[in-house]
């Protein structure tokens, strides 16, 4: 039986042997909160990694806490609910509503939108505002600006998007925040760019951001907070005790943190490789789609007077295969048009998965459009498009083989369900 083509690593990525290795290594440990020397040892080691995350991602421990969660989730939580509860018993109780503001870019990780939604149902002070994207999936700084209010505190966009692979230009958004007001806290979701494109929060302005290592080739569970020094004053745990300096309380993983340590070492010391394998797979299989069917993108899409039957859609420009401004293993594909109603792409997913080929729908075609995936929604794509969207994520360790075996199941199931929408015309 052939091996599995694994094509699904925004989701999660898998474990080299490694790094396995790692989470026995680090197992029977004892209590990392311990004075014996084993205990200590977890302790250097937690602050070696915590060392090594500042110099990669420009957040030096000196500035920014690092604190170790239970994943991006948490370290979303965490730090979103801090600073509107700060913001709150700043304002008092008795202030007013809509006293204090929240802006987000309309595509962040549910994570976050589901607790924004939730507080702003409970909380009469807050008001919210999304940010939609361009039709090319990017958050743009001047839609950003627009959105600030004198009574903004918090303002939130991810790096990279999980589901498009688009990449913001966080820079330019941390400045324009900044520009309006430095008291504004500027959070940042970067679990799909880190490890994968350079990453600098200094230089971002970012007060507050949120990694999680099973999307580097670490365990799932593992992921840290990391917040400004400066903006720590107010913000509470989500979970009381006296571990990670109060912070955040509970033992720490020292299991899944010492295998995150090695799988980040080893993903960064892979980086620049691997980001030239992802980009040389990416043209290839455009190109080999390409051979056997008509592909465009999707501006170039929108713009078409007339669109034709067949058609292999790209979600994203021609900047596609631009490192600056999309994930360069991440490409999300639709073929329109000829998708009847009982053929979709649920169904490619699913043929793709018999031939052991993993890769994973933006939204499932049959859904109603509320369940549509918010980030495909809010780019205002049509339902044609939404309806086929397939998502390619790969990795360092993706082959050409794995892309041919794509490319063959792909086309397949899409010419099968071409020909079955032109007999039932
Ligand atoms: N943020 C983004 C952009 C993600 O893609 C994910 C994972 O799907 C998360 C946050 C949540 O990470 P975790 O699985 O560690 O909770």
């Amino acid at each position: 039986m052939a091996t599995i083509a694994y094509l699904d690593n925004n989701a999660t990525t898998l474990m080299p042997e490694q790094v396995v290795q790692e989470l026995v290594n680090w197992a029977n440990q004892g209590n990392p909160s311990a004075s014996y020397a084993s205990a200590k040892k977890c302790q250097t080691m937690m602050n070696e990694f915590r060392a090594f995350i500042g110099r990669s991602a420009s957040c030096p421990v000196d500035q920014y806490m690092i604190t170790f969660t239970s994943g991006a989730t948490e370290a979303n939580n965490m730090i979103v609910r801090g600073v509107i509860e700060r913001a709150r018993a700043t304002k008092g109780f008795a202030s007013s509503p809509n006293s204090f503001h929240v802006v987000a870019s309309a595509i962040e990780h549910k994570s976050i939108l589901l607790l924004l939604e939730d507080m702003v149902t409970r909380v009469p002070e807050m008001s919210l505002t999304f940010v939609n994207p361009d039709i090319n999936g990017h958050i743009r700084a001047e839609d950003f600006a627009r959105a600030l209010r004198p009574s903004t505190c918090l303002a939130i966009c991810m790096h990279a998007n999980n589901e498009t692979g688009a990449i913001n230009d966080i820079v330019e958004i941390g400045r324009v925040v900044k520009a309006y007001s430095p008291s504004i806290f500027f959070h940042s979701d970067i679990v799909q760019s880190f490890g994968k494109v350079p990453v600098n929060l200094t230089q971002a302005r970012v007060d507050g951001a949120s990694i999680s290592f099973h999307k580097l080739h670490g365990p799932p569970g593992v992921g840290v907070a990391v917040i400004k020094r400066t903006q720590l004053e107010g913000i509470r745990p989500l979970l009381y005790g006296t571990q990670s300096f109060g912070m955040r309380g509970g033992t720490e993983n020292v299991v899944g943190i010492g295998a995150a340590f090695a799988a980040t070492q080893l993903t960064l010391s892979r980086m620049p490789q691997t980001i030239a394998l992802e980009l040389g797979l990416k043209k290839y299989l455009i190109a080999e789609l390409a051979n056997h069917a008509p592909v465009t993108t999707y501006d170039k899409y929108a713009s078409a007077r007339t669109k034709l039957e067949l058609q292999v859609v790209i979600v994203g420009n021609e900047k596609i295969t631009d490192v600056q401004w999309y994930l360069p293993g991440t490409i999300m594909l639709s073929a329109t048009k000829h998708l009847g109603p009982a053929a979709c792409n649920t169904k490619i997913k699913e043929k793709l998965e018999e031939a052991r080929v993993i890769v994973s729908v933006g939204s499932a075609c049959n859904t109603s459009s509320k369940d549509h995936s918010h980030v495909l929604r809010a780019m205002n794509l049509p339902t044609v498009v939404m309806d086929g969207a397939i998502r390619v994520s790969m990795c360092g360790y993706t082959t050409q083989e794995e892309v041919d075996r794509f490319i063959k199941g792909f086309l397949q199931e899409v010419n099968r369900q071409y020909m079955i929408s032109r007999e039932s015309k």
